[in-house]
Formats: C-alpha cells, structure tokens, sequence
C-alpha cells in the first residue's frame, strides 16, 4: 500500500542528514557539555555552533539571546510566565482567540489567577481584527502581546511585524511575544529587521525536520523576563538543566537544510495549490479555510461540506494517507475546533474540516494519490450523511437546521 504523510504541522520526519549529525552525540560524544575534562568540550562547541547557525538563520541574533528548551510548548510557557514574573505591575495580556493551546491554556490559566486577558477575534478568513487589536493595547498595563506567527490549522500568517511595531509605538514596555512553530523553516524570519520589535519567539525542532525534545526560546537581550527554569547555571541560568546536546545538534542542522530550502518552499506551494485546486474541481460542497488570507505554503484545510472530518480521516487512514481534523475531538467531544468557530465557519461545514499540510519530501505522486482516491470517499460519506439526499446528490432541503 502507498502511504502518504500529509500531516507536517503536526511533526515532520527527521532529516537523514540531521540524523548522522546527532548520532556521535547520543554515542561516542556523551559527555555533560558542563564537565571540566577535555571531552567535554566536544557537546559544549557543539551547543555553540548550533547555536550560531541559528541566530544567523533569525538574523544574525545574538547567541545569549537564545534559549534551548525542550518544546514550542516550554517556550511559550516560559515566555508568558516570565514575562509575568519579572512586571508584577502589569496584569493584562492580549492574545488571540486562535492560539495553539500551548498558548490559550496558558492565558486562561492566567485568567483564573486574576490576570486580565482579551482574546482578539479574527475574521471569517482568519485574519487577525485589526481594530480590536488595536483598542485592546493598554499603555501602562499591557504586560505582553502573544500572537501566533502562523495558525498551525489554517496555515493563516499574522501579520506580526505590524503587531509589534504598534505595540511598541503605543507603550515600549509591552512585550511582543510570538509563537512561530509552524514558520520557523518554512519562512524567513530576520529579528533584527522587520521582526525587530519582537523580544520573544517561540519554536519547536519537530515541526522543521528535527527531532521531538528540543525547542527554542528567542528572549531579546534587556527585556524583562525572568528565569521560567530554576536550577543549575545552564543557558546563563535562564533553562537549568542538562542539555540536550543531541537535540540541540540536531536543530542546528535542520535549521541550516532549512535555509538552503527555503527555496523549495515554491515547489511546496506549487503542490499545495494542485491539491487544493483538484480537490475544489472534483467535490462540489467544498471550500478552503482562509483562502483569501496570506497562508503558509504547506497547509491546506479544507472543508467538505455535509459529512465528519472524523470519518474521512478514518477512510484515509485505512489507505494509509496521513491527515488530521479541524475538528478537535481529542476530549472525545465532538466539538470542531476553536479556530473554524472563531472564523464562523457554519457547523456542517466545520465539522467537515480536514487539514493537510505538506513538506519538502512531499512528491507529486503523493498529491495525485489524495486526488485520486478523496472524491470517492467524500460520496460514499454523503450518501450516509443525514445533511444530505443522495437522491438529488445535494444537501437536503428538509435537513436539519444547523447554526453557524
Ligand atoms: N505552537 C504551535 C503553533 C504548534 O503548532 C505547536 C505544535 O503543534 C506547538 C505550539 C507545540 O509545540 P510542541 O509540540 O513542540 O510543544
């Protein structure tokens, strides 16, 4: 059987080449990177030239203004936490209502602690609302800004340079925190040009080709965050713990075959837009989520009207293509996701969100594959739906009625 994985914003497979460069780290090249003897310093210059490749990969950032950790998630924790920690003064937080939860759970935590927090909403294309945005900054309370880089459902890009310009312009004490997880890798990000205002990123190894356990947090130099992890002296004493001298190798190559394809992000594109144009010729009922905003060049969520994301996902998987739903069913609720209720996408259509997302290692033969066999499993889904009359192959008019 062939098996397709159309599911990157979720993980990537791990680049062979960055799997040659981690393997003398996790065999001969063991040693703690903060031991005093010779061998050490082996893991310790290699901390540090993963560390320079980077910071030039962010644009030329300085290398203490990088912090190893081990996820998106520890760095967005950190970044919210610490900002917390280090201006008691302030208690109010912007973010927006389509975070990943490595955010959202976060700032509602928050919430529960007394700390106020808006949720800005987006708009039917998943674009920020920039007027609310804008009327939510507080000077002289706002503690930070977090606003995601690119949503890992809809592949929408926030226009964060912007955000954070504004942000500064209304109070320079606001800090700009974005998590960039799906973007780093994908598109190019310079912090010390467009993205100046920024002083804290959020990424994650496993989303560029790396492997799962290690991330970074990109913390400016003077902004005013305190250590999220207390123990011993490493990363300057702002992360204790032992590296992850693998992991942090690892990040540091893929980072670097990142960069050299950047290019090849046309390609995957190029294989996006067929998907997406095949799919919306063959299956009438269809549309794409936020296909009138800026995207990331590997993400397709797509939504087809009338039958469960759930149940396409299953049919897929018993072909062997990997995908996931819009719909965010892990609690077992079969409530579709926060993101496509915060777009207003209506509920037959919601809940018949599927996202794929591609990768440089996705091939021609992969996207045809999904064509070809995508129009015949949504039909046999319709003729079983109860939104639809396989009789007329349309949607029922008597159908239940359904709100947005
Ligand atoms: N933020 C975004 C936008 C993500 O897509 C993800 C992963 O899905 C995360 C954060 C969490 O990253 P990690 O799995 O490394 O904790």
């Amino acid at each position: 059987m062939k098996h397709v994985y159309a599911d990157n914003n979720a993980t990537t497979a791990v680049a062979p080449e960055v799997v040659e460069a981690m393997l003398p780290y996790l065999t001969t090249a063991f040693h703690n990177p903060s031991s005093m003897y010779e061998l050490a310093r082996g893991p310790s210059d290699a901390i540090a030239a993963a560390r320079r490749v980077i910071g030039e990969m962010l644009g030329g950032v300085l290398e203490q203004e990088l912090i190893f950790t081990s996820c998106g998630t520890e760095s967005n924790n950190a970044a919210l936490r610490g900002a917390a920690r280090a201006n008691p003064g302030r208690r109010h937080i912007i973010t927006t209502a389509v975070e990943h939860p490595a955010v959202l759970e976060v700032c509602k935590a928050m919430v529960r602690e007394g700390f106020e927090v808006d949720f800005v909403p987006v708009d039917t294309q998943g674009r920020i609302d920039l007027g609310a945005y804008v009327r939510a900054l507080r000077p002289g309370s706002t503690l930070i800004v977090s606003v995601m880089h690119a949503n890992n459902e809809t592949g929408v890009v926030f226009p964060v340079a912007e955000l954070a310009r504004i942000a500064k312009e209304t109070d320079p004490a606001i800090l700009v925190h974005t998590d960039a997880t799906q973007t780093v890798g994908k598109l190019p990000i310079d912090l010390n040009a467009a993205y100046q205002h920024v002083d804290l990123l959020s990424f994650s190894g496993h989303k560029l080709h790396a492997p799962k356990g290690v991330g970074v947090l990109f913390q400016r130099r003077g902004s005013r965050v305190s250590p999220y992890m207390i123990g011993g002296h490493q990363e300057r004493g702002l992360r204790a713990g032992t590296e992850n001298v693998a992991g942090i190798v690892a990040l540091g190559k893929a980072c670097e075959l990142a960069v050299a394809a950047y290019a090849d992000e046309a390609r995957v594109q190029g294989l996006r837009d067929r998907l997406e144009r095949e799919l919306l010729a063959a299956i009438p009922y269809t549309h794409v989520n936020g296909a009138e905003a800026e995207r990331l060049p590997n993400t397709l969520n797509v939504a087809f009207h009338f039958v469960e994301g759930e149940s396409i996902l299953f049919e897929l998987d018993r072909l062997g293509i990997c995908a996931s739903s819009g719909s965010a069913c892990t609690s077992g609720s079969l409530e579709p996701s926060h993101v496509l209720m915060a777009m207003k996408v209506p509920h037959t259509a919601a809940h018949g969100s599927i996202r794929l997302s591609l990768s440089r290692y996705t091939t021609v033969e992969d996207v045809d594959h999904v064509v070809a066999v995508l129009p015949d499993i949504i039909a046999r889904l319709r003729r079983i739906s109860p939104y639809w009359d396989a009789a007329a192959n349309g949607p029922r008019a008597d159908g239940p009625e359904i709100h947005g």
